[in-house]
């Protein structure tokens, strides 16, 4: 895969999981990275591991919530200020929720699940894609998840939220292909990051391990994933190497997603 150098990527939720892990492997192919995450400190304990092993890489922190359109908007014209424009966009920041039957959902947690991983990847796309329109171009890889493909049972806000992140996806394709602008998305299976071992503490308390097991075992691979592998995946869908690719959700999953 070609370098990044001189070019600038934007990743939210970068503090940990797959946003962090995609940071380390674009930090290591040279890109400028502006890193976006609502918590600070989990911020910062990233752009140190993520110096430790790219002692070059250009790294500007950035703390905002991507639910709140004018930290999106500030945190594009930070970023732009900074590195003059951005090439690509790792809109990748989300929650899960609580998991609880449909009928007994938390209504206020519903609507924050919504407000991050609708509207937060809604925010982005509207004032990244202007700067990407005067760039002559850019690639943007969103987040949907399995759950953007599938039902998940006791989930239902991420459920919904992720097969939005997929139609938005679709629609900034075809309303954007024209200006150079590539849309993707990515559908993530069980991959193991803090917002997946979470999940596993709500389905099985006592023994979350087991939980992790058991889980494991329904996958086609029998093994969940690495965050690195999303990390190359979204490297690749944001390189000069993948072209003509747009308005895909492609999952990567193990095979999860095909199991019936
Ligand atoms: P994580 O909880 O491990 O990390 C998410 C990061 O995003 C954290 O640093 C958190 O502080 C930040 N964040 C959350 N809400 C934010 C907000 N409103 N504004 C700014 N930052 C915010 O989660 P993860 O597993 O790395 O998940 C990342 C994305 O991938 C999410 O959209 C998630 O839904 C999706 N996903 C993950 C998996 C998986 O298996 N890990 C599977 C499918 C989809």
């Amino acid at each position: 895969m070609s370098t990044f150098k001189g070019k600038t990527i934007v990743i939210t939720g970068a503090g940990m999981g797959l946003g962090l892990a995609t940071s380390k492997v674009l930090a290591q192919k040279g890109a400028n990275l502006s890193i976006v995450d609502y918590n600070e400190e989990a911020l910062e304990k990233a752009k140190k591991e993520i110096q430790a092993i790219a002692p070059e890489a250009k790294i500007l922190t950035i703390v905002a919530d991507v639910s709140d359109e004018e930290a999106v908007k500030n945190y594009v014209a930070k970023t732009v200020s900074e590195f003059g424009t951005i090439d690509g966009f790792y809109n990748n920041a989300g929650i899960e929720g609580k998991q609880a039957p449909l009928v007994d959902y938390d209504v206020n947690v519903f609507k924050k699940v919504i407000d991050i991983n609708l509207m937060g990847v809604y925010y982005g796309l509207k004032h990244v894609i202007p700067v990407m329109q005067k760039n002559g171009g850019g690639k943007i890889v969103n987040v949907a998840s399995v759950g953007g493909i599938r039902g998940v049972v006791n989930q239902m806000p991420y459920v919904a939220s992720k097969h939005a992140v997929s139609g938005m996806t679709k629609n900034a394709a075809i309303e954007y292909g024209r200006d150079g602008i590539y849309t993707n998305a990515i559908a993530p299976g069980a991959i193991l990051t803090p917002m997946v071992a979470e999940a596993f503490k709500q389905v099985n308390p006592a023994d979350p391990k087991a939980a992790e097991k058991e889980y494991a075992q329904r996958n086609p691979t029998r093994k969940l994933g690495d965050p690195e592998n999303v990390g190359n995946l979204v490297a690749f869908l944001l390189s000069e190497e993948c072209q003509y690719v747009n308005g895909q959700t492609i999952a990567i999953d193990g095979g999860e997603s095909n199991l019936y």
